[in-house]
């Protein structure tokens, strides 16, 4: 006899699941999940990454692990924000495929079975689910999606329009992404990036279960600049080209006032003179900014601190 047996077979599918502060509904979200599971797939697996929630999420989960066949868990010291959530479920997870998606229900499971068959059938090593509606987003997060997503077009060529975290993910694409040494982490855009061969799949993003979104103005415009900053050079190289521009106006500036007063016409002073410096000390200050975005990347990076600290975990194999 081969001592193979002793060794736990790998799942067919791990199912990654970030989760912050989603007590009201995650029971509700697993049972659903749990339920289509066993419809669709043979071998599976759920990691749920408890994102140091300060509600009762973790006591729900515990309770949840006794209904529910291979449910695994992971508790944060704190809050790390969900991109290291995400990146702690990837290493966790045994599965051959990988599919991660939000705890509060807006990812709808009933997905899953068309997801696995794209990916069953070799069709495709990534399965991106699409939001084909944003109708449950306000008009505020509909703007902030629609301007973020055209400065990333703009800036770094990836097209994320309708993109979600939403996704299957083939074993060799999860290795890949695991593989990157980098610290600061953009989810949705690395997987673009691998150029894996990807397929589509269209959702309406359903409403939540319960409660209501986690991220603030702030979070998001961090995620938007970290985005931003670890796809794309491009705003440095535009400074240099907004420096120039600055320069050419300067120059006509300079000509204008010389044939004022070879002319003897008095310039109108004082308005003029504090428009240029009012728009010469912004843009400088803007471009520091930039600058500044790029160097606190940099330093985030080259400290290599953990990308996030576990408390406990629940289940076999975890602390990864
Ligand atoms: N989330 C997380 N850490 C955070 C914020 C959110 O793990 O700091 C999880 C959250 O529990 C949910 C998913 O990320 O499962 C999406 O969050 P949310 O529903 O707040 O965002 P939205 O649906 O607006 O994108
Ligand atoms: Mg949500």
């Amino acid at each position: 006899m081969t001592s193979d047996h002793t060794l736990p077979a790998k799942p067919e599918l791990s199912i990654v699941v970030p989760a912050f502060n989603e007590a009201a509904g995650i029971s509700a979200f697993l049972e659903q999940l749990a339920d289509v599971l066993r419809g669709c797939c043979r071998a599976y697996e759920i990691w749920v990454i408890d994102d140091g929630s300060r509600d009762a999420t973790w006591a729900q989960l515990r309770s949840a692990q006794a209904q529910i066949a291979n449910l695994h868990g992971v508790r944060f010291t704190r809050n790390f924000g969900k991109e290291a959530a995400i990146l702690a479920g990837l290493r966790q997870a045994n599965g051959n495929a990988v599919i991660v998606m939000d705890a509060d229900g807006q990812h709808p499971p009933a997905l899953l079975p068309q997801m696995l068959a794209l990916w069953r059938s070799g069709q495709a090593q990534i399965v991106a689910a699409q939001k084909v509606d944003r109708n449950t987003d306000g008009l505020l997060a509909r703007l902030n999606a629609y301007c973020f997503n055209g400065l990333m077009r703009v800036l770094t060529g990836l097209d994320l329009s309708g993109a979600s975290d939403f996704r299957l993910l083939d074993r060799r694409v999860v290795d890949a992404l695991l593989a990157f040494p980098e610290r600061v982490r953009f989810f949705r855009g690395m997987t673009v990036w691998t150029g894996f061969v990807t397929k589509q799949l269209g959702f309406e993003v359903a409403p939540r279960i319960a409660g209501s979104s986690q991220w603030s103005t702030a979070q998001l415009t961090r995620l938007a600049i970290t985005a931003i900053t670890s796809f794309s050079a491009k705003p440095l190289g535009m400074i240099f080209r907004l420096g120039l521009l600055g320069m050419l106006a300067a120059l006509l500036l300079l000509v204008q006032a010389l044939y004022s007063w070879v002319t003897g016409v008095a310039v109108s002073g004082w308005t003029s003179l504090t428009v240029v410096v009012l728009l010469f000390g912004s843009a400088t200050l803007l471009s520091l900014g930039v600058l500044g975005a790029y160097l606190a990347q940099i330093f985030d990076e080259i400290k290599r601190r953990p990308e996030f600290l576990i408390q406990e975990s629940l289940g076999d194999q975890a602390e990864k």
